[in-house]
């Protein structure tokens, strides 16, 4: 037995503060401000917080709620569901991926699409759900977003589409890569009918569905400081050794040099969706 001995610590466990009879759960503390804000306020100001205007991610059906006259959304395509064509094999597959943010999400896949009024003219619209896989843009999106579109066509109807995507799905390879020109075809055939397009980016609309149907509106509206582009900014200041510059790759950097029309706040995203529409 060793006559020095080390003596051994202990880590003290620290106790956890008391709640004060304030159950978890109930607030959010804002990224930008720091301040705690309460989660029915947040629920109120349509997730943006109210001393700073941050705006935190807002759910697809609670984003097409509140765009829509009297909260009235009338659900198309619900029922579409992704397979694992590829026989995906990853740390996890594809098929438990999907089962797991169908669970978390409630939805089928990360979009949902339909038709509504905004400010009483008539609009087929799809908001999709970054929470679902990240937003990201499989065969399912792909068609939903184009029969968005051609529900448009057919109803006669302008269509909007609000983004919120890492890109397209890397489980679904190839197939994900023709949504791209999918959805840009069928847009092509919208503007040929004389019916507009407005895109609405949210944060994050990245990659592949940056590069097909959320840049090619009519009118592109933005969220403000939602993150934009194609390839990350990582991946570009690596590949070109480059500095960047500041803001890059924000709705306020893409605004300034003219690649969106407008950036608009949540609170005020209906009202200037109606006035658009009006001019269209
Ligand atoms: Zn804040």
């Amino acid at each position: 037995m060793p006559v020095f001995e080390r003596r051994k610590y202990e880590p003290k466990k620290e106790s956890k503060p008391r709640s004060r009879g304030v159950p978890g759960g109930l607030w959010t503390k804002c990224p930008e401000c720091n301040e705690m804000v309460y989660n029915q306020v947040l629920k109120k100001t349509l997730q943006v917080c109210p001393k700073c205007t941050h705006h935190f991610p807002l759910g697809a059906r609670e984003r097409l709620i509140s765009v829509c006259d009297g909260a009235k959304f009338q659900e198309h395509d619900a029922g579409m569901e992704a397979v694992d064509v590829l026989q995906f094999k990853g740390v996890a597959s594809y098929t438990s991926k999907l089962k797991a943010n169908r669970k978390k999400t409630g939805l089928k896949d990360a979009i949902i699409a339909g038709m509504g009024k905004i400010g009483g003219r008539e609009v087929s619209l799809a908001a999709m759900e970054f929470a679902f896989l990240g937003g990201s843009m499989g065969a399912v999106v792909g068609e939903k977003v184009t029969r968005t579109i051609e529900r448009g066509l057919q109803k006669k109807a302008p269509v909007i589409v609000f983004s919120a995507s890492g890109g397209a799905r890397m489980y679904e390879g190839m197939f994900s890569l023709m949504q791209m020109a999918k959805t840009s075809g069928a847009l092509a055939r919208l503007g040929a009918a004389g019916l507009p397009f407005v895109s609405v980016l949210t944060n994050p609309t990245m990659a592949g569905v940056m590069a097909s149907y959320a840049s090619l509106g009519d009118v592109i509206l933005a969220e403000p400081r939602a993150m934009i582009g194609f390839a990350g900014a990582r991946v570009i200041k690596e590949t070109t050794q480059q500095e960047l510059p500041k803001g890059f790759q924000t709705s306020e950097f893409l605004h300034e040099r003219g690649l969106i029309d407008l950036i608009v706040p949540r609170p005020e995203m209906k009202e200037t969706l109606a006035r658009l529409l009006r001019y269209l």
